[in-house]
């Protein structure tokens, strides 16, 4: 892990589809969650955000700000080593780090681990970017499931597990998940979990109970 050195030099920035970066910017990492999607997955939270939901649950990760620096193979290590069913993809924007993160879904999928993504982007923007951004096509066939669209307040719900206001939609992309399993459906749930002294909270929507429980930094691993 190593830092980033200036915002110019933040692989967080949007970019072309010449270059994917070899290095994220990251957030936060939870090497095992049950409660960002189904079964153990491990969790990254990129840094960034283009958009300012009011309400958001991650205000600290919206800024395109350096953090921690983690090159595409470490996460997908990582990942892997991890004993979990997938990984999770939030933030912050995953779709803007779009070209880094298709490497690491391309390669935990290509290892058997599935992907999902936490995205405010709704799918009618993505699949109209992916006309002409390869990072985001990439991004987007490497997912299996999807959660899309701003967070609203006004909508919020916690009877849709995975969704935090009732405009979103979990989309199913591949054949891996059946919309029809249970897993899918009831109330969102909370996690707390509780290692090496530091207590981590995760599950939608919380409002800020991560970020005030680990100072913004003890929700990644060592
Ligand atoms: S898209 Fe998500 S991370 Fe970005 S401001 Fe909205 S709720 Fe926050």
């Amino acid at each position: 892990m190593r830092s980033v050195d200036a915002p110019g030099d933040t692989p967080g920035a949007e970019r072309g589809a010449a270059d994917p970066p070899a290095v994220l910017n990251i957030a936060a990492i939870v090497p095992c969650t049950e409660a960002e999607g189904p079964g153990r997955r491990f969790a990254i939270w990129v840094q960034g955000c283009p958009m300012r939901c009011k309400g958001c649950c991650n205000p600290e990760m919206l800024p395109f700000a350096p953090r921690d620096a983690i090159p595409v193979d470490e996460l997908i290590e990582r990942a892997c080593a991890a004993d979990v069913e997938g990984v999770s993809l939030l933030g912050g924007e995953p779709f803007a780090q779009a070209g880094g993160l298709a490497r690491v879904a391309e390669g935990v999928r290509a290892r058997g681990l599935s992907v999902m993504i936490f995205t405010g982007y709704t799918m009618a923007e993505l699949r109209a970017r992916a006309q002409d951004d390869d990072d985001a096509r990439r991004l987007l066939a490497a997912a299996d499931l999807l959660v899309d669209g701003r967070y609203e307040a006004r909508e919020r719900t916690t009877t849709r597990r995975w969704i935090g206001s009732k405009n979103q939609v979990l989309h199913f992309l591949s054949e891996r998940y059946d919309e029809r399993d249970p897993q899918f459906r009831g109330d969102n749930q909370v996690e707390l979990r509780l290692k090496d002294g530091v207590l981590t909270v995760n599950g939608w929507p919380l409002f800020g109970a991560r970020r005030r429980l680990d100072d913004g930094r003890g929700g990644r691993d060592g």
